[in-house]
C-alpha cells in the first residue's frame, strides 16, 4: 500500500519526546520557548507563538486583529474548514471569493466582495504554494484591511525570495502530521506586532497575567491575575521538543519533496487532459501536497480514478475541499456558487508524496496512474 502522505519522524524526535518526558516538565516550557526562538529565527519574523495547533492560532490572530461581530472576512471557501471557522468562532462572517487555477485565492474576485463590514483578508497558501502577498498586501492597504496568512500548508515555502512567516504580522501554520513537519498537534503563529503577540501569548493560557515558567523560576511569591477571558490554547513541551528536531530538517525535506514533484512534472507533462500543478517565478513551494486537475476531457473521472487507484494499492484524496458546500456554511447561504472552486475540487486529485518515497514506489504511481488513465 503507498499512502497519501506519512510524517517524516526518526530516533531524534522520540529521544527528545523520552528526554522531555524525564525532565518533569511537559507543557508549555522551556522546550516551546526554544522552538518559538528557532522558528522565528527561520521565518525571519520578529516573534513566534506556539499554539495547539493551527486552527486555535487562527483564532487567535482573529482575535487580536479586532475582528468580531459584524465584520467581515474575505477567505476563500476553496480550503480546509478550518479556514472559514476560524472567522465563525469570533462571530464574524467569511465572505467567500473565488480562487484561481492555482487553487490560491484570487485577487480581483476579493476585491469585488469587499464591503464596508469588511475587516480583513485571510489570503491562504494553499497545498504549500504561496499566494500573491504582494497584491493582497496593497488591497489590504487600500481599503485599511488586516491581512492574515493562513499558512497551515506552507513551512519551508518562500516568497520573492523570503520564508513565508516573514511577509505579513499574523501568519499562522500547521504541524498536523498531513503538513511537512509535524509535532502530532501543533501550530504557530508569527507576527511582527509586539502588543499582539503580547496578547496572543496572554490569551492562549487562559488571559494569565503570569506564566506557569515565570511563576515556577521565581524566588518570590507571586499571584496571577486573569486578565480577560482567555483560552487554553497551549502547545506542550513534548510537542516542542519534536518540532525543533523537525525544524531543522524543514530545508531537507522541502529539497527532497521538490525532487519527487519534479518526476512528477515530466512523468505527466505529455498529457493533454491534465493540467499539472506550477509554480510561479517568485514563490518556491514545499510541495505539501501534489495536486493534478482533470480536465472536462479526461477520459475516466476523477471518482473512478481513485478508486482504480486505490484497487492497485495507491491511496489518494480529493482535491481541496470547498467550504460553501460543506452543510454547516450551505445552510447560511444555500444559494452561493463558486463555480471555479467548485470545478476545481471536482476535478482534482491529490496524490502520494512523501518523504521517504523510494524511487520504486515513485515509477509504481506514476505507471499505475497512467494505466487507469489509459495512457
Ligand atoms: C490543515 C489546515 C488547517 C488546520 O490545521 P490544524 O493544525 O489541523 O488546526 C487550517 N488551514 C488549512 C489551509 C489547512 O490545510
Amino acid at each position: 500500500m503507498i499512502p497519501i502522505a506519512k510524517p517524516y519522524l526518526g530516533e531524534l524526535e522520540a529521544q527528545a519526546a523520552y528526554d522531555t518526558i524525564l525532565t518533569g516538565w511537559i507543557t508549555q516550557g522551556p522546550r516551546v520557548a526554544e522552538f518559538e526562538e528557532k522558528f522565528a529565527a527561520y521565518t525571519g519574523a520578529k516573534y513566534a507563538v506556539a499554539v495547539s495547533n493551527c486552527t486555535t492560532g487562527l483564532h487567535l490572530a482573529m482575535l487580536v486583529a479586532g475582528i468580531g461581530p459584524g465584520d467581515e472576512v474575505i477567505c476563500p471557501s476553496m480550503s480546509y474548514i478550518a479556514s472559514a471557522n476560524s472567522v465563525t468562532y469570533v462571530g464574524a462572517v467569511p465572505v467567500f471569493a473565488e480562487v484561481g487555477t492555482d487553487y490560491n485565492l484570487d485577487l480581483e474576485d476579493a476585491a469585488r466582495k469587499i464591503s464596508p463590514r469588511t475587516k480583513a483578508i485571510l489570503l491562504v497558501h494553499q497545498i504549500g504554494l504561496p499566494g500573491n502577498i504582494d497584491g493582497f498586501r496593497a488591497l489590504a492597504d487600500k481599503h485599511g484591511l488586516v491581512l492574515i496568512e493562513d499558512a497551515a500548508c506552507a513551512a519551508g515555502s518562500s516568497y520573492k525570495g523570503k520564508k513565508i512567516g516573514s511577509h505579513s504580522d499574523l501568519v499562522c501554520f500547521s504541524f498536523h502530521p498531513r503538513k511537512v513537519i509535524s509535532t502530532g498537534d501543533g501550530g504557530m503563529v508569527t507576527t511582527g506586532n509586539e502588543a499582539w503577540y503580547q496578547r496572543m501569548k496572554l490569551l492562549r493560557q487562559h488571559g494569565m497575567s503570569v506564566n506557569d515558567r515565570v511563576r515556577h523560576e521565581s524566588s518570590k511569591v507571586i499571584f496571577e491575575d486573569h486578565i480577560e477571558v482567555g483560552y487554553n490554547y497551549r502547545m506542550t513541551d513534548i510537542q516542542a521538543a519534536v518540532g525543533i528536531h523537525q525544524l531543522a530538517k524543514l530545508d531537507w525535506l522541502v529539497a527532497e519533496r521538490r525532487k519527487i514533484a519534479a518526476r512528477y512534472q515530466e512523468a505527466f507533462g505529455d498529457i493533454p487532459f491534465l493540467r499539472l500543478p506550477s509554480e510561479p517565478e517568485d514563490c518556491i513551494t514545499n510541495w505539501q501536497s501534489y495536486s493534478i486537475y482533470l480536465k472536462p476531457e479526461c477520459p475516466v473521472s476523477r471518482n473512478e480514478l481513485m478508486q482504480n487507484l486505490l484497487d492497485k494499492g495507491i491511496s489518494t484524496r480529493r482535491g481541496v475541499m470547498t467550504t460553501h458546500r460543506e452543510t454547516a456554511y450551505s445552510i447560511k447561504a444555500p444559494g452561493l456558487r463558486l463555480p471555479v472552486s467548485e470545478d476545481l475540487a471536482d476535478r482534482s486529485i491529490i496524490i502520494p508524496l512523501y518523504i521517504p518515497m523510494e524511487l520504486s514506489e515513485i515509477e509504481t504511481v506514476i505507471a499505475e496512474f497512467r494505466k487507469a488513465l489509459g495512457v
